[in-house]
């Protein structure tokens, strides 16, 4: 049966530039499942929408074609039923039941990278279902290519339809997203409250939702309106905490683990460009996400000159706008630093 929240339409779906690709795709495949695109796999960073537009996908499809057999699963747990399937020595159930279905929805594809066992089950499946015909719609939060522990028969098949990005929301479409989501909670939500919070909460829409669902709560409590005042006064803390947290470190860190690289290197006087496009990377996100000047951040990477610091910047304003791919790095860094 299929797990779907209900709250999870295309209705209560909003439209922005970073994702309507994602949508409209994701619309296609429910109007002509198997037809249109297979598999269509989504992929975005976190609170993008990707398992909203899953769940949506699924209603459509029922609403459209009630006696369909929808199944929604996390790639968790598609693991775990088998590795049950495996001990109690019932993978023949197993098998029927996702070789079974007329629309497969599976989430968070990249928790199989490494689970060799689980990879060659949902081959065998996804081989199954596209042979007949079904369904594939597939969530990530990277594209394929760079799903680096998965094996290749499959990352290929993963590109065998069409693949679509979630970008993150801009101000106006957070703006939309939250008078939505008020709206669904019965209350009204003024634009400028709508904007402050869009404009102050930057990691992404879970966390727009939770400073949301937190405001109303406390305006309830206190029995207040939700206007502006109110709002600053009851995030303060929540955003101050936010703004807080980010450091050099935790930058150097996570562009580190982001290019599989030490923090070291970050520092060394190494030119190679396997090192200069990260440290060019995390000194943009220093200047862009800290309070930090151009001096301090060059004395942080191994005492670098503030003009090397601007150049850096400079070089990485100019790219992310060129290379899609270095830009959803930093957008997808900067995700990672501010949640
Ligand atoms: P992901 O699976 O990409 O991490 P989710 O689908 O779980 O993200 O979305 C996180 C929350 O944000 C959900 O409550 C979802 O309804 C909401 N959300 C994300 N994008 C939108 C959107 N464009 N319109 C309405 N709600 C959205
Ligand atoms: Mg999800």
């Amino acid at each position: 049966a299929a797990q779907l929240n209900p709250r999870y339409t295309f209705d209560n779906f909003v439209i922005g530039n970073g994702n309507q690709f994602a949508r409209a795709a994701s619309l296609a495949v429910a109007e002509r499942p198997s037809r249109a695109y297979n598999p269509l796999f989504l992929y975005g960073g976190v609170g993008m929408g990707k398992t909203h537009l899953m769940h949506a996908i699924g209603h459509e499809v029922k609403r459209r074609q009630p006696i369909y057999n929808i199944c929604y699963v996390s790639a968790e747990k598609f693991t775990n039923e088998m590795i049950n399937s495996l001990r109690n020595d019932r993978m023949t159930s197993f098998r029927d039941r996702f070789r079974g279905v007329d629309v497969l929805l599976i989430d968070d594809i990249q928790f199989i990278a490494q689970k060799e066992r689980t990879q060659e089950e949902f081959f065998h499946t996804f081989n199954a279902l596209h042979e007949s015909m079904k369904q594939i719609v597939i969530a990530s939060d990277r594209p394929p290519k760079e799903l680096a522990e998965i094996e290749d028969r499959l990352r290929s098949r993963f590109e065998w339809g069409l693949i679509a990005d979630i970008q993150p929301p801009d101000l106006e479409t957070k703006v939309a997203i939250l008078q939505k989501k008020a709206e669904s909670e019965q209350s009204v939500l003024p634009t400028d409250v709508a904007l402050f919070i869009a404009s102050n909460v930057r990691t992404n829409v879970r966390e727009l939702e939770g400073a949301l669902v937190r405001l109303i709560a406390w305006c309830n409590m206190n029995n207040m309106e939700i206007t502006l005042q109110a709002t600053q006064q009851c995030l303060k803390q929540f955003i101050d905490t936010q703004v807080r947290k980010i450091t050099i470190e935790a930058i150097q860190k996570a562009v580190a683990e982001n290019f599989a690289m030490r923090v070291s290197e970050l520092k060394q006087r190494n030119n190679s460009r396997a090192v200069v496009v990260p440290r060019q990377i995390a000194m943009y996100l220093a200047k862009h996400l800290t309070e930090a000047s151009l001096p301090e951040i060059g004395r942080q990477f191994g005492g670098k000159h503030h003009t090397t610091v601007m150049h850096s910047i400079a070089k990485i304003d100019e790219q992310r706008r060129a290379d899609k791919d270095l830009n959803r790095t930093v957008n997808k860094l900067q995700e990672i630093l501010n949640g």
